[in-house]
This record gives C-alpha cells, sequence and structure tokens, in this order.
C-alpha cells in the first residue's frame, strides 16, 4: 500500500487506485486519488517504497 499527502485533507492518506507511473525524468512515481475527497494524490516514489537507485 501506498500513502500520499492530500492538499485538500491537509493529511496523509492512504492512496486509492494507486499506479505506478514514469516522470517524466525517468523516475518512478505513483498516482492515485484520496479515498476521502477523491483528490488526486501525487507521490515520488514507486509503490511499495522500493525506490531503484539512479543510473
Ligand atoms: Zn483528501
Amino acid at each position: 500500500m501506498a500513502t500520499g499527502y492530500c492538499v485538500k485533507c491537509k493529511a496523509t492518506r492512504e492512496i486509492a487506485d494507486p499506479r505506478q507511473i514514469t516522470m517524466k525524468n525517468g523516475r518512478p512515481a505513483t498516482e492515485g486519488r484520496c479515498p476521502v475527497c477523491g483528490t488526486k494524490i501525487f507521490k515520488i516514489g514507486a509503490p511499495g517504497g522500493a525506490a531503484p537507485a539512479a543510473p
């Protein structure tokens, strides 16, 4: 499970429906939404917190 900061709730929420995406710079990120208010949550890093080392 992944958590991220919801700017609308101003609290850390578990990310609902998390998806791993890749940012323009090639780093992994997690995108999902707040289970409380539905606001998009974006967190840098892969789901599970396993951040791969930079090449
Ligand atoms: Zn929220």
